[in-house]
């Protein structure tokens, strides 16, 4: 292993294992620190999922630190802090609090924090994040329940959950190329800048930052920031090969079902697409989970009806104003754990049934099924979409499993993904 990586989310780990194995790293996701010892000798890169983004300070520090110890006892050369291309975050952290612990932990002194991602329209200009051309702080997530930022200026943003002082470099020196970047990061280090905000704007920005961050023990940032470290580490003799990307997945042989939890336009667009193409489908409506009519044996005697060869559609999925009524009357929480606990129990049921290649819609939806089915180590596979690769399972069951944040994805993925599995 060459690079150790810690993601405050979990589709956020997916995302960043993504983009090091598209860019040539050999690259293993786990959710939660590995909980026995794994076969590191085919991994150039290991993500370590954690759920710390919104937890309180002390905790993301803690579980951080761990996890940095794991990848640094394991061989990690370098360590990458993911975090969301927002930046969300809120005044007492946790960016800017795990950035400066890990410094510590490292014993280093400097590193950049940079969430651009031009290919999502994330970008950086003078300090400010926009979001799809938009300032952070006019963006939707001026709103967001947990973590609203209103503050489009990410060098205020990140000193106010710091000790260190924040320093910039600014697009005129990033435009330049790598060797004004290492300059201006020599500059802003003797002017005692610890953590500097860098601009950027387009994927080769990003390259020749990567290019300028190589020698840097740490690294923060979002996942589009990793598009050129891996050609970065090549350059400077830390890996001797790049691996390209596989194309397809060497699947395990068995039978295929999509379970979809997501309720966001793109899910259900593609449940919609599914259905004019003839799958199989059944509605999970949480009413009826409430009072017990709807259960796992209900549906897996609706699946065992179907030819063996039928891939099924289970899905809770609703329109806005239904997923409304559903929370108003059983509480949001309540409704939404309710139809995790029934999928996962249900991928768990499958799996014993010998299904073995799943897709699952849905971000919490795919951390409950996960954990259900005790796959907490995941191989990257090919790229289906932009953020969703199918992944095999390292631990557990033998599995493909492609974990799709709801929002992600054509129409068409539940009927194309399965073309990139062998
Ligand atoms: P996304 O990635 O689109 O945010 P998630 O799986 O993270 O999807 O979140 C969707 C949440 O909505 C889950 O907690 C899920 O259980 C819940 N949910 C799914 N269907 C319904 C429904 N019909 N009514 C209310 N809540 C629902």
């Amino acid at each position: 292993m060459i690079l150790g990586c810690i993601a405050d989310d979990l589709t956020g780990a997916t995302d960043l294992a993504l983009m090091l194995s598209r860019e040539g790293l050999r690259t293993l996701q786990s959710t939660g620190l590995p909980d026995k010892e794994i076969d590191l000798s085919q991994c150039d890169a290991v993500v370590i999922a954690l759920k710390s983004r919104t937890i309180p300070v002390k905790e993301a520090i803690d579980l951080s630190l761990t996890a940095c110890d794991w990848l640094t006892k394991h061989g990690a050369q370098r360590l990458f802090f993911k975090y969301c291309s927002t930046f969300d975050s809120t005044d007492q952290g946790n960016i800017g609090p795990v950035a400066e612990a890990l410094l510590d932990r490292l014993k280093s002194d400097f590193t950049i924090a940079c969430p651009a991602f031009p290919a999502t329209g994330r970008s950086i200009y003078m300090g400010q994040l926009f979001v799809n051309g938009i300032p952070l702080a006019e963006s939707p997530m001026r709103d967001h329940p947990l973590t609203p930022m209103r503050d489009s200026d990410l060098r205020r943003v990140l000193q106010r959950q710091c000790k260190s002082q924040i320093g910039h470099v600014a697009f005129a020196d990033v435009d330049q190329g790598a060797d004004a970047i290492t300059a201006a990061f020599a500059r802003e280090q003797s002017a005692g800048k610890r953590l500097v905000i860098v601009d950027a704007i387009t994927n080769a920005h990003l390259r020749e930052i990567g290019k300028a961050t190589a020698a840097l023990p740490l690294v923060t940032g979002g996942s589009g920031i990793a598009i050129g470290l891996p050609e970065a580490y090549r350059a400077l003799g830390l890996i001797k090969t790049l691996s390209p990307p596989p194309a397809r997945l060497d699947a395990p042989q068995g039978r295929r079902a999509i379970l979809a939890g997501s309720c966001s336009v793109a899910t259900r667009g593609q449940i919609a697409n599914a259905q004019n193409a003839g799958l199989p489908h059944f509605r999970i409506d949480p009413f009826a989970v409430a009072d017990g009519t709807c259960t796992t044996k209900k549906i897996l005697s609706w699946i065992d009806s179907l030819p063996a060869d039928a891939l099924p559609l289970i899905y809770s999925s609703d329109d806005p104003d239904h997923v409304a009524d559903v929370q108003a009357k059983l509480g949001r929480e309540k409704a939404g754990l309710m139809i995790e606990h029934l999928l996962a129990d249900l991928a768990r049921n499958l799996v014993d049934k010998g299904y073995t290649r799943l897709i699952i819609a849905g971000g919490e939806t795919s951390g409950a099924v996960v954990e259900a089915l005790g796959v907490g180590l995941l191989e990257i596979g090919p790229e289906i979409d932009p953020g969703v690769p199918w992944t095999k399972s390292r631990s557990g069951p033998s599995l493909a499993l492609a974990l799709k944040s709801g929002n992600f994805g054509t129409p068409d993925f539940f009927i194309k993904a399965w073309d990139r599995l062998s």
